[in-house]
């Protein structure tokens, strides 16, 4: 009884000291930016981790450690941008929600596997889902491996089709950034739709990736609930992991090639992640009949279209603007939120190797977008469980409004 006791008592310690301690970093907020101080945002970005989409008349949201913390006021008052301090101290925060997210893991362990929208599902449930789903609907439902992560985890998504020659089809990723955890949620809600609805199926042939970087997603759950990039080995051993959405073959730019540590260190060279070039080539693969590919990551509210570098228009941005409008209108019409559609780099914030750029510009799928969900909790990335029903019972409207938009132009 008491080595029992005394197991148990190691298991909790054990996972309370694995885990990242966030305690002394802190939240900074600048007042609404303006043009003249983006080329400043912008390189400050490659080397602190700001959350969100910094952009003209958007405040910064950047979060800092403690020997960070001087640095960056000391730019902002450089540039003199005010801010304020958002969060005192996360170590609080995320202490407080990995307590909630390990007792709603211990109350639903009983239950029979499905996806459930009132708490994280961990990698390894998303999978079982995804594999159960495969076996009970083997003629509409098809596991999809892309790659293995470089610790291994499965690179999984799902081909939900009726089986019908020569239709279109449609590409939805969620997770490429690992922390962005109210976003699998959305890729399981489609899943759900495209299974229960054949007129669904009948419409287009259904590509779904819940996780798109398993390893990185794994490692916020177990260990640091902030991480963001892969889990790749770099030369440093400090800093490992890569921003697989820099990585795609499109633009891709070295940018600071031996600062490992920026969380948008954009790899060795393009596809230099095996999740990005299993991914990136799967999609280039199906690009005759894909017409519309979209990355769902948080935060901002936002439906951006491409291309993240330049402020010049596509050809085809009136297309893309009224799609993305008709899904933010479906959206706004369920709760009131509203979500912008804007180009990626209006807000002069710029981007290379990103996966919706990489999509329209090299696959040449014609709808390509980014949504940004709705953010929550810590000031970001961590919506209690709470919201991830809400969220995506708007979302889910706003993305059949875009593939109705979609497959009538
Ligand atoms: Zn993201």
């Amino acid at each position: 009884m008491r080595s029992l006791f005394s197991i148990v008592l190691l298991m909790v310690l054990g996972s309370a000291l694995a885990y990242k301690s966030y305690s002394g970093y802190q939240v900074l907020k600048s007042a609404p930016l303006t043009a003249a101080s983006m080329p400043y945002i912008n390189r400050l970005s490659k080397h602190f981790d700001f959350w969100g989409t910094p952009g003209v008349g958007r405040p910064a949201t950047v979060m800092v450690s403690p020997e960070q913390a001087p640095l960056v006021v000391a730019a902002f008052n450089r540039m003199r941008i005010s801010h304020e301090v958002l969060i005192p101290d996360l170590g609080p925060e995320v202490e407080r929600e990995r307590l909630e997210r390990e007792a709603l893991e211990v109350a639903h362990s009983m239950k029979p596997r499905e996806a459930v929208y009132d708490r994280y599902m961990s990698c390894q449930e998303i999978h079982h889902y995804m594999r159960d789903l495969s076996a009970a609907y083997p003629e509409i439902a098809t596991g999809i491996i892309f790659a293995n992560g470089t610790e291994g985890h499965k690179v999984k998504g799902i081909k939900i089709s009726n089986g019908n020659v020569g239709q279109k089809a449609l590409w939805f990723d969620c997770a490429i950034h690992a922390r962005e955890w109210i976003t699998p949620p959305v890729c399981l809600r489609i899943i759900d739709e495209v299974i229960a609805d054949p007129a669904l199926r009948d419409l287009a042939d259904w590509y779904i990736l819940p996780v798109a970087n398993p390893d990185g997603y794994n490692y916020s759950i177990t260990t640091d609930r902030f991480w963001r990039k892969t889990r790749s080995p770099n030369p440093d051993p400090d800093c490992p992991g890569t921003d697989p959405n820099r990585n795609f073959d499109f633009l891709w730019d070295a940018g600071n090639p031996t600062d490992y540590c920026s969380e948008v260190y954009p790899g060795t060279n393009a596809f230099s992640e095996p999740e990005v070039s299993g991914i990136g080539n799967f999609i280039l693969d199906i690009a005759d009949s894909l017409v519309l590919y979209v990355a769902i990551h948080s935060y901002g509210e936002q439906i951006l279209y491409p291309y993240g570098h330049t402020v010049e228009p596509v050809p085809n941005v009136d297309q893309l603007i009224a799609a993305g409008t008709a899904s933010a209108d479906a959206i706004a019409a369920v709760a009131g939120t509203t979500y912008t559609v804007e180009n990626s780099a209006s807000g002069l914030y710029f981007t290379y190797g990103a996966s919706d750029d990489f999509a329209y510009g090299r696959g040449a799928v014609q709808y390509a977008y980014t949504y940004e969900l709705s953010g929550g909790g810590s000031a970001g990335f961590d919506p209690p469980a709470s919201l991830i029903q809400p969220v995506v019972d708007e979302v889910w409207p706003g993305i059949k409004a875009l593939v109705d938009y979609v497959l009538a132009n």
